[in-house]
C-alpha cells in the first residue's frame, strides 16, 4: 500500500478461528476486486482458510469465533502472548454470537440431548475479552469487509480506529430505507451500533443487533416505541439475546 508515495510497512498478520462458522474470515477472502490491495497492505503468514503454510510470528492476531473448549483457551492464551495486537472479528468474538444462546441451557443435559452416550466436552461460551485481554473489536455477523479494510488500513497506518456512536437508523436513513418499525417489524437499528450500511432493514428485515449497542443507546424508548407497535416482551428479549451483543439488556428489567 503506497500513500503520497511513502511506502507503508507490511504488517504480519494471522487470522484464526475458534466455535464459528467462519463466515468472518469468509469475508476477508471472498471480495476479489480488493483481494490484491489488501494482501499487499499487510504479509499474512497465518490464515487456514486460505494458505497452507503457518507461522508463529505474527504482530496483529485477527481471532474468530467465541470461546466454548478448554483447549480452545489454551490456545487463544498463546495467540494472545504471540501478538503485539489481537483485533476480536465478528460477534462471536466480540460477544459470543449466536453460540451465547447456548448458556441458557443446562449445559449437561443439552450434552446428553445431542451426543447421547458419548457426551462432548463444552463449556459455557464467553468472547475472546472475557478470556484475554483484547485490542480492538469488529462486530457483526459477518463483519463487513469494507469497514475491515478501512481498519486495517488504520492498524498498518498505526493510526487510531473511532466506529459510529449512532445507531443502525441512521444509515436507513442514508439509503432512504422506510423504517421497518413504520411497517409492522421488530427492528434493533434504533439500539444498535452503525457501520453495517443497514443492509438487513433494506432487504426488508428488521435489525437483529450483530453490531451491539450503539453508544449510549436509549433502551426505555426503544421499549415503548416497540411495546406501542404491539410487540411482546418475550419477543423483545429473544431479539435482544440473539448475537450476545445485549447480554444483561432485557425489556421490563430495571437498569
Ligand atoms: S460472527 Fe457470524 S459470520 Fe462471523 S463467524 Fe460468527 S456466526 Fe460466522
Ligand atoms: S442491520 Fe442489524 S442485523 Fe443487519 S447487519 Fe446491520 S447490525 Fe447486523
Amino acid at each position: 500500500m503506497r500513500y503520497l508515495n511513502i511506502g507503508a510497512r507490511h504488517p504480519r498478520v494471522g487470522v484464526f478461528d475458534f466455535t464459528d462458522c467462519e463466515g468472518c474470515q469468509l469475508q476477508l477472502a471472498n471480495k476479489e476486486e480488493t483481494l490484491v490491495a489488501f494482501l499487499q497492505a499487510v504479509e499474512v503468514v497465518n490464515f487456514r482458510e486460505i494458505a497452507t503454510d503457518a507461522s508463529d510470528d505474527y504482530e496483529i492476531a485477527f481471532v474468530e469465533g467465541a470461546i466454548s473448549r478448554s483447549d480452545e483457551v489454551e490456545r487463544l492464551k498463546k495467540i494472545r502472548e504471540r501478538a503485539g495486537v489481537l483485533v476480536a472479528l465478528g460477534s462471536c468474538a466480540c460477544f459470543g454470537g449466536v453460540n451465547r444462546m447456548k448458556n441458557a441451557f443446562d449445559l449437561d443435559e443439552a450434552n446428553a440431548e445431542v451426543y447421547g452416550g458419548t457426551p462432548k466436552e463444552t463449556l459455557p461460551v464467553r468472547s475472546v475479552k472475557e478470556v484475554v485481554p483484547v485490542d480492538l473489536e469488529i462486530p457483526g455477523c459477518p463483519v463487513s469487509k469494507d469497514e475491515v479494510e478501512r481498519i486495517v488500513r488504520h492498524l498498518v497506518l498505526e493510526v487510531p480506529f473511532s466506529f459510529h456512536a449512532y445507531p443502525v437508523c441512521v444509515e436507513c436513513k442514508q439509503r432512504f430505507t422506510t423504517c421497518l418499525m413504520e411497517r409492522g417489524q421488530l427492528c434493533l437499528g434504533l439500539i444498535t451500533r452503525a457501520g453495517c450500511e443497514a443492509p438487513c432493514p433494506a432487504g426488508g428485515l428488521g435489525c437483529w443487533g450483530c453490531r451491539g449497542p450503539a453508544e449510549a443507546p436509549n433502551y426505555e424508548e426503544f421499549f415503548a416505541l416497540a411495546k406501542e407497535r404491539g410487540f411482546g416482551e418475550a419477543e423483545i428479549n429473544e431479539r435482544l439475546g440473539f448475537f450476545g451483543g445485549f447480554e444483561g439488556i432485557k425489556v421490563g428489567e430495571a437498569r
